[in-house]
């Protein structure tokens, strides 16, 4: 038989959410009639907007004719893409970004996974926990770790526990090379400052340390005074890479577009002490996997700056933001203590005492037939914590916070 990645064997067994997804199977097999809300998943409910569409079936009527068909494309993106984020995503916020340190790809769930490729294989890395869970998978399946604990911690890597003490903003820890910062956070809601920001950039040159800043939920900022990327702060191009995708902002988790940010500045070292440009590396490694994401949905993407494509998209952010109000006034009303949904699309709930993540998440399919995340599936530091997702309709939303009223109020 072929020999494997051993590496794999270390992941853990029960992904969050196939987990929940038996767990509801198990209850709607008992209760069939329940008429369960699903506040779990951060999937998007709005269908894509009408800029979005007509962009898109224009494109397809021009791959229809001979004169305007498009085989292959730019593997870092086309043209007309890369000058609208440019604009409309950085120089509007008076960040400078150059067109060729832009790199168009099919999601950022692939970008969070692939960047890894770019590390030492003995590099610590660090996250925040609860984390999105890409980051560290991708990095056990590299073999940067070592075995799970029983708390589900890899050896190797350094956790910096996102807690109510230090209001879910850890402070840079000394021992690693690289670390990941999400924000406006998943799974935990809450939003970076500049001045939090400026604490890991100014730490990460003074370490020679990389930061992978994840803004899958930059749209979702309501405050224009803080950052919506990382670039804003000064001394991020020398030690920072960019994250932003289409799928929360503009309703593509299933048409895929998203993009990363490498500036030109941000150089690492080889182990024989040479110095290499991260752009230079993450060009010809994007070149070398990817030929590109679709004409059709990168049409699709550089629609959502249009004029009417920012404000159908805008409308879509604002309408999962009332619903995200909505829900954290009702939970508070109920008794609830919350955290974020101000500037994200998730709240996070905190549990009544004793309660464990995975038991309030059967309590309340129970007893309201309501589907949320338990904390503790994003990290040891999410126990006692529950996120709920702001992506339903408005109907749902205000009938899960009367059940919730309903029964914890
Ligand atoms: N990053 C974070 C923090 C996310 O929560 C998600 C999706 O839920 C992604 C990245 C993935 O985004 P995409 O749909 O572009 O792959």
């Amino acid at each position: 038989m072929p020999r494997v990645n051993d590496h794999f064997a270390k992941l853990k067994a029960g992904y969050l959410f196939p987990e929940i997804g038996r767990r509801v199977r198990g209850f709607q097999a008992d209760n069939s009639d329940a008429p369960i809300i699903k506040l779990g998943i951060g999937d998007v409910t709005e269908p894509l907007a009408p800029a979005i569409t007509s962009a898109m079936k224009a494109a397809v009527d021009e791959m229809g004719e001979r004169a305007t068909f498009h085989g292959y494309g730019p593997e870092r993106g086309y043209g007309f893409l890369i000058d609208a984020i440019r604009q409309h995503d950085y120089a509007s916020r008076g960040v400078d970004i150059a067109d060729d340190e832009i790199f168009v790809s099919d999601g950022s769930k692939c970008d969070s996974g692939n960047v890894q490729e770019l590390f030492a294989a003995d590099a610590t890395i660090a996250v925040t926990d609860p984390v999105y869970p890409v980051y560290v998978d991708s990095n056990v399946m590299a073999g940067r770790t070592g075995a799970a604990d029983e708390n589900g911690r890899y050896t190797g890597i350094v956790y910096l526990p996102a807690t109510e003490e230090n209001k879910f903003a850890p402070a840079p820890s000394d021992k690693a090379d690289v670390v990941y910062l999400c924000s406006p956070n998943n799974p935990t809601g809450t939003v970076a400052t500049a001045d939090y920001l400026e604490t890991w950039v100014d730490w990460a040159n003074a370490h020679d340390a990389l930061i992978i800043f994840d803004a899958a939920y930059e749209a979702f900022i309501r405050d224009d005074s803080l950052p919506h990327s990382i670039y804003e702060i000064d001394g991020a191009r020398t030690c920072a890479i960019e994250m932003r995708s289409y799928s929360k902002r503009a309703g593509f988790t299933g048409v895929r577009c998203a993009f990363m940010v490498v500036p030109k500045e941000l150089e690492g070292k080889t182990s024989s002490g040479d110095t290499v440009s991260f752009n230079a590396m993450w060009n010809r490694r994007h070149s070398t996997k990817f030929n590109g994401a679709s004409y059709l949905v990168q049409r699709g993407a550089a629609a959502v700056y249009s004029e009417e494509g920012l404000q159908q998209t805008n409308a879509q952010v604002d309408f999962y933001m009332e619903n995200a109000r909505l829900l954290r006034e009702g939970l508070g009303a109920a008794g609830f203590t919350c955290y974020g949904g101000e500037h994200a699309p998730y709240i996070w709930l905190k549990t009544r005492e004793g309660t464990g993540s995975w038991e309030f998440f059967d309590q309340l399919l129970r007893t309201c037939h309501i589907v949320g995340t338990p904390g503790a599936g994003f990290g040891p530091s999410g126990e006692g914590f529950f996120r709920l997702s702001a992506f339903n309709s408005r109907d749902n939303v205000t009938e899960a916070i009367e059940r919730i009223k309903k029964a914890y109020g």
